[in-house]
């Protein structure tokens, strides 16, 4: 189910990128939608699995096409990096985000992590570390801690990226491995980085409770995780079974539509979280 979900979903992916390809103009598109403010953040909080309190927010972002309607980040990141935008698109999203955080920052008490997903491309960007800076300087000071997610889609090259991760590091970035188990080199990674955190990918939180009783493999990613120091975080968390299972087994953070969709900011303001979760 887990390959299936995967597989499912990289099919989705590719068949809208390839919609996009045919029926936008390629680059232009993505420039036009970045100056006619059709890109938008949604934030979904993540819940310390302990305490049930919400401790955390990833930042996601959407495109309101005025044609096509909402292209998935799945479709539009990919068709970013094979049109060299990624980093004008990143840098207008931490734009995106420093204009939010005033009022987030009421919302959230000092020390919310915030997460933010880099394409393995922007990494590797001369500039990278500046925008970093750039983008922190930006928030409000010293109120959220800012947890970089990566995903292991692409080769990340060993040499550079060990340099920037060291920089995140010194200046008291945070680093997750988003996605955990769904790409080939997965557990090289984990060998050559230092990463915080392990996102465990919703595929394997999808099974739990609908495939056998235990799940060896999750299970070993736990322990793994425990080994290498690492914070472990459940995206896609839907169901009390599966929230109960994680808890149970020790992982950190949970993230899913059984606490909270992504909301706008406008949504955000007025949420309430839910009776088991505060
Ligand atoms: P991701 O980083 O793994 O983000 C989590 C995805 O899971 C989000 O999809 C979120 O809406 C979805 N999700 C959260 N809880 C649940 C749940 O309980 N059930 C289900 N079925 N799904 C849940 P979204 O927003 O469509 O984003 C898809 C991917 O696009 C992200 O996966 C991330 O890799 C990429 N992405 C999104 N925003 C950005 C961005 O600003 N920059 C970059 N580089 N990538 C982004
Ligand atoms: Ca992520
Ligand atoms: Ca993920
Ligand atoms: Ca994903």
């Amino acid at each position: 189910a887990v390959l299936l979900g995967a597989t499912f979903g990289m099919l989705v992916g590719l068949l809208t990128t390839w919609m996009l390809y045919t029926h936008l103009r390629p680059g232009k598109e993505i420039l036009t939608g970045i100056k006619r403010e059709q890109f938008y953040v949604v934030y979904q909080p993540v819940v310390d699995a302990a305490e049930l309190k919400v401790t955390g927010l990833e930042v996601l972002m959407r495109w309101k096409h005025p044609t096509a309607g909402e292209i998935p980040p799945d479709a539009f990141i990919h068709f970013a990096e094979a049109q060299q935008l990624i980093v004008p698109l990143t840098l207008h999203l931490f734009e995106l985000i420093a204009r939010d955080a005033p009022v987030l920052q009421t919302l959230l008490p000092a020390g919310t992590k915030m997460g933010v997903n880099i394409a393995p491309g922007h990494l590797h960007a001369p500039n990278f570390m500046d925008d970093i800076r750039q983008f922190s300087q930006s928030l409000p000071p010293h109120h959220f801690s800012l947890v970089f997610e990566i995903t292991e889609r692409d080769m990340l090259r060993y040499k550079e990226v060990s340099e920037v991760f060291q920089c995140l590091h010194d200046e008291g970035y945070e680093v997750a491995i988003d996605d955990f188990g769904t790409g080939h080199s997965a557990l090289i990674y984990l060998e050559r980085f230092t990463f915080d955190y392990l996102k465990i990918d919703r595929g394997f939180v999808n099974a739990i409770g609908t495939e056998t009783v235990t799940s060896p493999v999750l299970d070993a990613v736990l322990t793994l995780a425990k080994r290498l120091n690492m914070l472990t975080v459940a995206e896609g968390v839907e169901t009390p079974e599966q929230a109960r299972w994680l808890r149970e087994h020790g992982v950190h953070y949970l993230q899913g539509y059984y606490f909270s969709r992504p909301m706008t900011l406008e949504q955000f303001v007025v949420w309430q979280p839910p009776p088991f979760a505060s």
